[in-house]
C-alpha cells in the first residue's frame, strides 16, 4: 500500500503516526507546504471530555502530550466590567507550536520523515498512490481536484488571533463596548508564560473601527486600548495575526475515487467550542479503524469511514454552529445583566440544559 498524506497538521502528522504504528510495512509519505518550525495561531483549548476520546484511545499520545498543557476547571464571563464565574467546566491548553512539535516527534519516531517545504499543487503529483489523504486544512486544495460538493460559507464576525504574555487563571470571555461598537475576546493561558488572545468584532463594529485601513500593528494597538483593563499593561504579540472571517467548510462528500478528506478540510467547526483540533484526531483514529477492517479495498474503508464517522461529526458541527450562531448576534446579548448574558453564553450550543448545568455548575446555578 503507498499512501499520500498532503498536510502536517493535526490531522496528518496524527494520522502518519497511526498508520505508521498499526500497518509498519506500508509505504508513507506525508508533505508539509511550510518550513518545520511555521505555524499560525497561539493556543488551542481542548475541553475536558475532548480529551477523553485520546485518553481512551491512545494512552501513548494523550501521556505524551498532557504534561504539557495548561489545564483548569471554570471559565468566567466578563460583561460590563463584572467577571461571573462558571464552575465544573474544565479545558485544557497547548501552545500550537508545541502541540505540532510533539506530534512530530512522536511521528519522527517512527522512522518517518515529513517532507517540509513541499506544496502539491498539480494532479499528477497524487499519482503512484493508492490512498491520498487531503490533510490540507480549510482552504484546501485537494478538495478543488473533485467534486466533493464543497460549500464554504464565511462568518460575517472579524477575528484576528493574538496571543499576550498575560498569564489568565482561567478560560475567559471578556464583552466591552467603545463609541465604535461591540467586542469580545477569547483568551486563556496556554503556557505558562503565554495566553491565547483572540479578538473579535462584529462586521458593523469592525467598519466603525476603520480596521480596513490599519496594518497588523495598529489592529494590535487598537485591541490593547480596548482591552486595557484586561490586559493590565501586558503586550499583545501577533503571529500573522490578520484579520480573518471564520469559514463554515462543508462537504457532501468525503471522498472521490482514491482521495480522502480529513480535518479541516472535510469541515471546520467553529473555534468557540474548541474542537476543530480534536475532531481532525478522532478522523484520523477513524479512518485508521476503516482500513483495518477493510483491508486493502480502499473504496470499502471509505465507505465504512463515513459511514461511521459522518453522524458524529455532524452533531458536533450542530453545536459549533449554533455556538457561532451567538457570537454572530452578541452584540444584542450584550444588553443583557452581567449574570443572565453569562446564563445565554452558557446555553449557546444548546448542548447543556438547565438542569445538567446544575449539576456540572452548582455554583454558578445557585448564584
Ligand atoms: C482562531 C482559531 C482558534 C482555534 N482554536 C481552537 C481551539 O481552541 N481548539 C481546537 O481544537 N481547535 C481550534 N481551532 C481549530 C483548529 O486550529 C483546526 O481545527 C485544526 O488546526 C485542524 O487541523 P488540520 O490538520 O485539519 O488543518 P491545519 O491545522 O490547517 O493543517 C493543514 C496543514 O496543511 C498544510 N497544507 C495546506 N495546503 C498544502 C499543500 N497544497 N501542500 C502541502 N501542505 C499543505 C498547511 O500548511 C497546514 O500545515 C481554532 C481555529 C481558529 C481559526
Amino acid at each position: 500500500m503507498k499512501i499520500l498524506i498532503v498536510g502536517a497538521g493535526p490531522a496528518g502528522l496524527y494520522l502518519a503516526y497511526l498508520i505508521k504504528r498499526r500497518f509498519p510495512d506500508w509505504a508513507l509519505r506525508i508533505v508539509e507546504q511550510n518550513p518545520r518550525d511555521s505555524t499560525f495561531g497561539f493556543g488551542v483549548v481542548f475541553s475536558e471530555r475532548a480529551l477523553e476520546f485520546l485518553r481512551a484511545d491512545d494512552p501513548d499520545t494523550y501521556d505524551g502530550v498532557t504534561p504539557a498543557m495548561e489545564a483548569w476547571t471554570d471559565i468566567t464571563v466578563v460583561h460590563r466590567g463584572v467577571p461571573v464565574v462558571i464552575d465544573g467546566i474544565g479545558f485544557s491548553a497547548i501552545g500550537r507550536l508545541k502541540f505540532l512539535e510533539l506530534l512530530r516527534g512522536q511521528l519522527e519516531a517512527t522512522g518517518v520523515s515529513i517532507e517540509f517545504e513541499k506544496s502539491l499543487g498539480e494532479k499528477h503529483d497524487l499519482q503512484g498512490h493508492d490512498l491520498v489523504v487531503a490533510a490540507d486544512g480549510a482552504n484546501s486544495w485537494l478538495r478543488s481536484t473533485a467534486d466533493f460538493g464543497t460549500t464554504i460559507q464565511p462568518l460575517s464576525n472579524r477575528f484576528a488571533w493574538f496571543g499576550t504574555t498575560r498569564v489568565f487563571h482561567t478560560l475567559t470571555q471578556t464583552f466591552v463596548q467603545n463609541e465604535a461598537g461591540h467586542f469580545n475576546a477569547h483568551h486563556y493561558r496556554h503556557s505558562p508564560q503565554m495566553s491565547t488572545f483572540v479578538f473579535e468584532c462584529d462586521a458593523a463594529t469592525w467598519a466603525r473601527a476603520g480596521f480596513e485601513r490599519m496594518d497588523e500593528f495598529g489592529t494590535l494597538s487598537y485591541c490593547e486600548k480596548v482591552f486595557a483593563d484586561t490586559l493590565q499593561g501586558h503586550k499583545l504579540v501577533s503571529n500573522k495575526s490578520v484579520w480573518r472571517s471564520f469559514p463554515n467548510v462543508r462537504n457532501r462528500h468525503w471522498s472521490r475515487g482514491n482521495v480522502v478528506l480529513i480535518g479541516d478540510a472535510q469541515r471546520t467547526a467553529h473555534f468557540s467550542i474548541g474542537s476543530g483540533t480534536r475532531l481532525a484526531m478522532e478522523d484520523a483514529i477513524a479512518l485508521v479503524n476503516a482500513l483495518s477492517q477493510h483491508g486493502k479495498n480502499i473504496p470499502e474503508a471509505l465507505g465504512a469511514f463515513e459511514a461511521v464517522r459522518r453522524p458524529i461529526v455532524e452533531k458536533l458541527v450542530a453545536a459549533a454552529d449554533a455556538s457561532a450562531g451567538w457570537y454572530e448576534h452578541f452584540p444584542e446579548h450584550m444588553t443583557l445583566a452581567p449574570r443572565e448574558f453569562a446564563w445565554s453564553y452558557i446555553q449557546r450550543s444548546g448542548r447543556i440544559d438547565p438542569e445538567k448545568l446544575r449539576k456540572i455548575a452548582p455554583k454558578f446555578v445557585a448564584g
